[in-house]
């Protein structure tokens, strides 16, 4: 039996275990709360202090985010057991060089400046009509975003890095899920369309055409010769994308991927970082998710999202606290104009207040 260690608790982490258990692999967690949704249905939960005796139980280990201890990351990569490695990790850390980097390697991404206080920032702004002033630290879920005309007077949160970003007028935002085996094989699940509200996904849903998103994405991952799954976000503007951000793990526009293809981004995951053999996952059927952000999933909410057809309910059971993520829906149909209208129906349930 391989015993595959995740860094983080949080529901990316449970629905790694999920998809996980079918290939009778043993499930090892870190983190700090023992009741967060992996933490509840690992087979072993271990404290962040605690991370020697975590990497040197597991054979693998592998992030479900970020933002984790770096203790733990650099320990399993001097044991040669961290996937992927910390050169992608580390460039989402701070959001400048991952953009610098992006911009080094070819790949398009939006015009931006890294200014290195609030006043620079601010008169960086001053060169496009309409931008975005993104702290380079600490930042997801559209947290640490503001967003700036010309003229216009903002106030920033202190002296740090920023990165000042052009606002893209897209015609609409899309993402892909890669993955990389070890071998440097590369595959690809469906490219999604996804609707984000106030810096954060709402729903999406798959396929769509790949407006060279397959291209940029392989050659991301070849440089960073990066090993298990991969989202990256796209701006689509005129039939062409552009790189908004990656994600170093599996990602939450990839959900979809749970009803829509024969093996789900999380079973892509693990399938590369404990290296079983990966094929080309297939679609099965039309298919996108609805977030569940700050709303209490009760019994009744339950039943009514459960008597929508083709809808099957994720609960993460955390308490919902403003915008944060509590679960999703994933929602299938014979058609997209059937899926759109699926969607629409599962969004009345959860938002009435948005119709
Ligand atoms: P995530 O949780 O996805 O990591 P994040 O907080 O890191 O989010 P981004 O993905 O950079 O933030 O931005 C969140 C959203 O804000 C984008 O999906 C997009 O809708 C909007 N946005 C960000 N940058 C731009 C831009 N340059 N032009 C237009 N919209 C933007
Ligand atoms: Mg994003």
């Amino acid at each position: 039996m391989k015993s595959l260690g995740i860094v983080g608790t949080g529901q990316l982490g449970w629905m790694m275990i999920l998809e996980g258990r079918k290939l009778n692999i043993e499930f090892s967690v870190i983190g700090s709360d023992p009741e967060a949704p992996a933490s509840r249905i690992a087979d072993i939960f271990y404290y962040n202090k605690e991370y020697r005796e975590f990497v040197d139980h597991c054979d693998i280990v592998t992030p479900e985010f970020e933002h984790v201890d770096r203790q733990i990351l650099e320990y399993a990569e001097m044991q040669g057991k961290l996937f992927p490695n910390t050169k992608a990790l580390d460039l989402k850390l701070e959001r400048h060089r991952e953009k610098m980097y992006l911009r080094d390697i070819g790949i398009p991404v939006a015009d931006f400046y890294v200014a290195e206080d609030a006043a620079r920032a601010l008169a960086f702004s001053e060169k496009f009509a309409d931008s975005i002033i993104k702290t380079s630290k600490g930042g997801y879920d559209g947290k640490g975003q503001f967003r700036k005309k010309k003229g216009e007077n903002i106030e920033l949160p202190g002296d740090q890095i920023y990165v000042v970003e052009k606002f893209i007028p897209f015609d609409f935002e899309a993402s892909i899920i890669v993955a990389r085996t070890r071998e440097g094989r590369i595959f690809f699940n469906q490219p999604s369309y996804n609707y984000n509200q106030d810096g954060i996904l709402l729903y999406n849903y798959a396929p769509c055409d790949d407006y060279g998103m397959r291209e940029k994405a392989s050659i991301l991952v070849e440089k960073l010769d990066y090993v298990g799954v991969m989202g990256i976000e796209f701006f689509i503007k005129d039939g062409k994308s552009i790189v908004n951000e990656f994600a170093p793990r599996v990602h939450n526009s990839g959900h979809h991927t749970l009803s829509g293809s024969n093996i789900s981004q999380f079973e892509q995951h693990i399938r590369c970082v404990i290296d079983l053999p990966m094929n080309e996952p297939g679609l099965l059927t039309h298919s996108g998710i609805m977030n569940i952000l700050g709303v209490e999933i009760d019994e009744a909410l339950e039943r009514r999202i459960l008597s929508i057809p083709g809808t099957l309910l994720y609960n993460y059971g955390k308490k919902a606290l403003p915008r944060r993520k509590v679960g999703h829906v994933n929602v299938t149909a014979a058609s997209n104009e059937e899926l759109l209208r699926r969607l629409l129906d599962v969004k009345r349930v959860i938002y009435p207040e948005q119709v």
